[in-house]
């Protein structure tokens, strides 16, 4: 393990590799961007390279330090280690009293929102005050190695009341401490910690780089490996928790939706469909949209004459096979050009089944568009 098992955001690791050659390490830094693109990953990885007994730029990953810190490379467990610890269904003042603190190597803490009722989720889960304020007692005691390290996942959680208690310590850093906060967006915190950290934004990686990723990290079979990472909007942590089941299913009913269309088997089937598809609760509106864009960009590639057809959904090859001998480009660029009305439409939050149902209908008389190519 070193830095180079970290695919994506290179520039990021220059500059960490850099601060750490040159002994300039800042006392608060701030990771922004989406989930799963591997913002923790790489925290915990400078938290190794900061404390590694071999290695000043870089992390052996197997000295006794880089083995205890690399435990956080999974942090479920912990979490329900930390849970446990706490009892059952805490009280408020409990979990103030036992905040919940990750932490595998002396020097090294990770901090994640607390998820207080794991088995209730009635709140959802955020830092809370007894949490911060560890830290901030832990950020000035004297570090057994090299660095202390404090990974404060989720930090747009934290109430901007207690942020002061961040913004305490930046105005007085500890010595040899570094804070890495976690956030989706740099503009969740407040301007004045923001304004204290050194600023990363991680930006999502391709999908050959996911697939590289999830190949590597997970069992997924070849066909599931490249769904997942088409799926995973370059963010190989999102990927790993996506129901690939559910994922399959979804490309089915759009490609059922889209055959019952070409063969105006009626508009009550198409209603149903629509309906369950549109309700589907665990998958964004826009990912179902973009199933329909991928099973178009397949039917036009089956429709041309070009002889190399790599399909993007190589699980539904037959069906899109058939269908494509039904239908013609003009007609996929018809379904294209409506959907694209659609998704601009779906960020002024229209009723979604009513919107993929209008442009179900409209495909239901195959006519004849102008032909435009698809962009997708
Ligand atoms: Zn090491």
């Amino acid at each position: 393990m070193s830095f180079s098992d970290f695919l994506g955001n290179a520039r990021v690791v220059t500059a960490l590799r850099g601060m750490l050659a040159s002994e300039r390490v800042p006392h608060a830094m701030l990771f922004s961007g989406p989930r799963g693109v591997g913002k923790f990953t790489l925290a915990r990885m400078f938290a190794q390279a900061a404390n590694c007994e071999r290695l000043r730029d870089d992390f052996c990953g197997e000295c006794e330090a880089c083995r205890k810190i690399g435990l956080l490379a999974d942090t479920r467990p912990l979490i329900e280690q930390g849970l446990a610890q706490r009892g059952d269904r805490p009280d408020s003042a409990t979990v103030e009293r036992v905040p919940l603190l990750l932490e595998t190597h002396p020097d090294v803490w990770a901090i994640v929102p607390d998820p207080v009722r794991p088995k209730y989720p009635v709140v959802r889960p955020v830092l809370h005050v007894g949490q911060l304020r560890a830290v901030q007692r832990a950020a000035y005691f004297k570090p057994q190695g090299r660095r202390r390290v404090f990974l404060i996942d989720g930090a747009e959680t934290m109430r901007w009341d207690l942020a002061n208690i961040f913004l305490k310590i930046l105005e007085e850093p500890p010595e040899s401490a570094t804070l890495i906060l976690l956030a989706p967006n740099p503009f969740q915190l407040l301007p004045t910690i923001r304004s204290r950290c050194l600023q990363f934004s991680f930006t999502p990686l391709g999908t050959a780089e996911v697939e590289e990723i999830l190949r590597a990290s997970t069992k997924l079979r070849p066909e599931e490996l490249k769904l997942a990472a088409q799926y995973a909007e370059g963010c190989p942590g999102a990927a790993m928790g996506l129901d690939l089941e559910a994922i399959a299913k979804l490309h089915r009913d759009a490609l059922a939706i889209l055959e019952r269309a070409v063969e105006l088997r009626g508009v009550s089937d198409l209603f149903a469909a629509t309906a369950a598809l549109a309700k589907s609760q665990e998958i964004a509106f826009e990912n179902i949209l973009e199933v329909f864009y991928s099973l178009l960009t397949d039917l036009l590639d089956l429709s041309s004459s070009s002889t190399k057809k790599v399909l993007r959904n190589p699980a539904l090859q037959r069906e899109l096979e058939t269908l494509s001998k039904k239908i013609d480009v003009a007609w996929i660029n018809k379904a294209v050009e409506g959907f694209d009305v659609l998704h601009a439409r779906t960020r002024r939050n229209i009723n979604r089944s009513l919107g993929l149902d209008a442009v179900a209908i409209s495909l239901t008389r195959p006519s004849m568009g102008t032909k435009k190519s698809i962009s997708r």
